[in-house]
């Protein structure tokens, strides 16, 4: 649907009221848009900035009460059903599109969308059945990771099989649900692009990231990603043609394993805002959340430009074992900013905030951000 420009004023709409939804409503508050969010929860972490539509993802009743009530709408989750994202399209602009979604959220159309189109992944097969895994094996090899085809994230709905004889433990325990095998990949490193396209086509993407998963989440990022100029302009690369061929509206996610051959591998696209993008605010004169706001109402992008190197480190739910933790520390360094995205409850593994520092050396960023998130560790645990 061709609309003419959202502006300050009018309503954005946005599909989950998590930390991501908050951040994206916040920038566009800043801006003087109104907000509402779609989300079960009425005491979720954007209520604090938006009204709150309370509703399941699921639910095409709630899901059509905010489109109503909004002139443009765009998502936090790419976990929507494409069938209440298209009951959506039909009477509101949408962005991303229903159809970008489809192909984002099933990791089988996925991982066929970039074989389609020529882009790097690893091994895969599709599996529908114990019989399906137990011959897929010898192909793929081991050790493999046994993903479930949607719903999973954070390293959620996905186990390892280190030999052929764990295959039937893994089938039960993704709950006998389509999936793919993967082939392990023992990468040097992992990167991301976050990039954001405008309706026009235009495409502008943030420095490439490094990032470092702990149990499959998500521990840290610095950006400007510390390898050569060759290998970030190979993965911005990558991330421009996957924009393209999606033809996405809004910020577009790649995540990529560096083998240790130098290779670049795409792991999985998110056609949203994402965790390895949250040093653009603060460190960049347009951040992420911002650059979704402008693409998604059809406004020019802004500039990505980073003042200095950046470093991110994530605030889990483990932090909270004691209570609410001491932020003092933090506070009183005067490169860090702490994000906490107000959830009431605290469980090992959730998202509960993060700290980003600014520097003028990457190493020194990553360093301080590490030390300042060991001391809330210490604290948790002590
Ligand atoms: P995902 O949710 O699929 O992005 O997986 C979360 C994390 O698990 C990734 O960022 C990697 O650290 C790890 N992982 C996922 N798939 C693979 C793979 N095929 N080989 C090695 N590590 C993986």
């Amino acid at each position: 649907m061709k609309t003419a420009a959202i502006v300050p004023g009018q309503t954005l709409g946005i599909l989950g009221g998590g930390q991501l939804g908050k951040m994206i409503a916040i920038e566009a508050r800043r801006m003087g848009y109104r907000v509402k969010v779609l989300d079960p929860d009425t005491a979720c972490p954007a209520s604090e900035v938006a009204e709150v539509v309370q509703g399941a993802w699921s639910d095409p009743t709630a899901a059509l009460e905010l489109a109503m009530g909004c002139d443009v709408l765009t998502l936090e989750t790419e976990h929507v059903p494409y069938a209440v994202l298209a009951e959506i399209e039909r009477i509101r602009p949408l962005r991303p599109s229903a159809q970008v979604l489809r192909t984002i959220q099933d990791r089988y159309d996925q991982r066929h969308f970039l074989h389609r189109h020529d882009l790097p992944q690893t091994r895969w097969a599709n599996v529908e059945s114990l019989a399906q895994l137990q011959a897929a094996l010898p192909d793929i090899g081991v050790p493999a990771i046994l993903k479930r085809r949607t719903g999973g994230y954070d390293g959620r709905a996905q186990v390892r099989i280190y030999a052929p004889d764990d295959a039937a433990a893994a089938w039960q325990a993704l709950g006998q649900a389509p999936c793919i095998l993967e082939a392990f990949v023992d990468f040097a490193a992992e990167l991301s692009v976050v990039l954001a396209r405008s309706a026009q086509g235009e495409i502008r993407f943030f420095a490439t990231a490094e990032n470092v998963h702990k149990q499959g989440i998500l521990h840290t990022t610095v950006a400007p990603a510390r390898f050569s100029q060759m290998t970030r302009a190979r993965a911005e690369d990558l991330a421009t043609r996957a924009a393209v061929a999606l033809e996405i509206v809004g910020v577009l996610t790649v995540e990529f394993f560096l083998t240790r051959d130098d290779a670049l591998l795409i792991n999985e696209m998110a056609p949203r805002v994402h965790n390895s993008g949250h040093v653009t605010l603060g460190a960049c004169v347009t951040s992420q959340f911002e650059q979704q706001l402008r693409a998604v109402c059809g406004l020019p992008l802004g500039s990505q430009h980073q003042h200095a190197p950046a470093a991110m480190v994530n605030l889990l739910g483990e932090l909270w074992a004691k209570g609410e933790p001491n932020f003092m520390a933090i506070l009183a360094e005067p490169r860090a900013h702490l994000h906490l995205y107000g959830k009431r409850v605290a469980h090992p593994g959730r998202k509960m905030g993060h700290i980003t520092v600014l520097s003028n050396d990457t190493d020194e960023a990553l360093e301080v951000a590490e030390r300042l998130h060991g001391q809330l560790v210490r604290a948790a645990e002590g």
